[in-house]
């Protein structure tokens, strides 16, 4: 029973200085959140001890009746929280979901439809190095001009290729899919629909976003992005036509034993998600991303080049476009990393600068709005970040700026 402090100090040093890191500096990684002390705490039980190979009330293993318990709420929340009459809440992770998901309703070989990479779509959704892309039949569509998903190129592609598939769902774009059209359009060509809002799930759960469950054969999310609960992966279905399929794509199809610590954290988050607290921060989470892009369009940031992809947002995050500014992606995300705020480069479609470099940045939301950000807070963010992307920035300015608004909304105060 030696604590962690003791047994090994080397971990528990990097664990201590990764906890200072989130406190004192502005997560605004667009997939990031913070998880509650409570999910935090059932992900570091007992549970991690059992195997329970199989599903609630089928296992192969003696001694799953707690577990079973704790699955089965997990079941029960997510479908209750977003209509569904199937869920899986074994996935390990988004992308385990997704190959389960993929494997359930489609054969190697198959083609599928989803929305490039270079894009704003998921490294699950069809890339060459990526099991999706190496099995499958790849053909990509794109956003047009002005940013937003090209539907007529969608079902144009689909009429020419006829995919097993359709794909709907993306890890850096600004605005709604539009869930009905891609229903009409798989319809027409006899594909399935397959819908991945690992990142826009926070949204949905909380009545802000449109639910695609009604509209898609099938729907994957995490749940630690805007869902804000542990690392891991859900499958879901407005029903249960292809619930044997799903579930033995999961186990025994690519997963063993399943992660009863992290389904129980994934139980604890269903239930914060579906809270008046919760539906009340995924609103200071849009407000938040609303004020960043009108802070970012702004003139002294037009006039060093800095733009906003599609002109603003209606989800979580904000899609920086660089290819105007003398910062690329990589200079850009350093110089906020400079003053204490953590982003990540992104390509934007048609990016003229190499994936390693890019010329966008991806700016996100939810992890400030846990941390109890409001509309003045983002303000202020808002103009740090617009400082920092000016020729001759105050880099310790800029950083005293951040860190008052870090002590001003303390992230685990109870933790050391
Ligand atoms: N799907 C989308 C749309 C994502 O953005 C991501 C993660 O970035 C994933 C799936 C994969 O999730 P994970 O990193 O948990 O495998």
């Amino acid at each position: 029973n030696t604590p962690l402090h003791e047994l090994d100090p080397d971990v528990a040093a990097a664990v201590d200085a990764e906890l200072h890191r989130q406190q004192s500096t502005l997560e605004m990684i667009a997939s990031e959140n913070f998880a509650p002390v409570a999910v935090m705490e059932a992900q570091g039980t007992v549970l991690t001890n059992k195997y329970a190979e199989g599903y609630p009330g089928r296992r192969y293993y003696g001694g799953c009746e707690h577990v079973d318990v704790t699955e089965q709420i997990a079941i029960d929340r997510i479908k209750e929280l977003f209509g569904a009459e199937y869920a899986n809440v074994q996935p390990h992770s988004g992308a385990s979901a997704n190959q389960a998901a993929l494997f359930a309703i489609a054969q190697p070989g198959d083609t599928i439809l989803g929305l490039d990479l270079a894009h704003g779509g998921h490294l699950t959704h069809g890339m060459r190095l990526n099991f999706s892309g190496k099995q499958f039949n790849v053909v990509a569509y794109h956003v047009d001009d002005a940013g937003l998903v090209d539907m007529a190129e969608v079902e144009r592609l689909a009429k020419e290729n006829s995919p097993k598939v359709i794909i709907a769902g993306w890890s850096a774009y600004p605005r709604h899919l539009d869930f009905a059209e891609f229903r009409r359009i798989a319809d027409e060509v006899g594909a399935k629909l397959w819908v991945d809002m690992a990142h826009f799930a926070g949204l949905v759960a909380a009545g802000l976003h449109p639910n695609p469950v009604p509209y898609a054969d099938v729907v994957t999310s995490t749940t630690h992005k805007t869902l804000g609960g542990p690392r891991g992966g859900v499958i879901l279905a407005r029903d249960k036509e292809f619930a044997k399929k799903l579930n033995s794509a999961v186990f025994p199809g690519f997963q063993g034993g399943p992660l009863e610590h992290v389904i129980a954290a994934k139980a604890v988050s269903f239930k914060v998600a579906a809270s008046e607290e919760f539906k009340e921060r995924q609103q200071r989470t849009l407000d938040g991303a609303r004020i960043l892009a009108e802070r970012l369009v702004r003139d002294d940031a037009k006039a060093v080049g800095v733009d906003v992809l599609s002109g603003g947002t209606d989800v979580h995050l904000v899609l920086v476009d660089l290819r105007n500014s003398e910062l690329d992606g990589q200079q850009a995300e350093d110089r906020l990393h400079e003053v204490g705020i953590t982003v990540n480069r992104n390509a934007i479609p048609n990016d003229p600068r190499p994936p390693m470099v890019t010329s966008g940045l991806r700016i996100g939301t939810p992890a400030l709005a846990t941390r109890g950000f409001q509309e003045d807070d983002f303000r202020e963010v808002a103009d740090i970040i617009a400082e920092a992307l000016k020729p001759g920035f105050d880099a310790d300015a800029l950083k005293a700026r951040v860190t008052a608004l870090a002590d001003k909304h303390p992230l685990y105060p109870g933790l050391k």
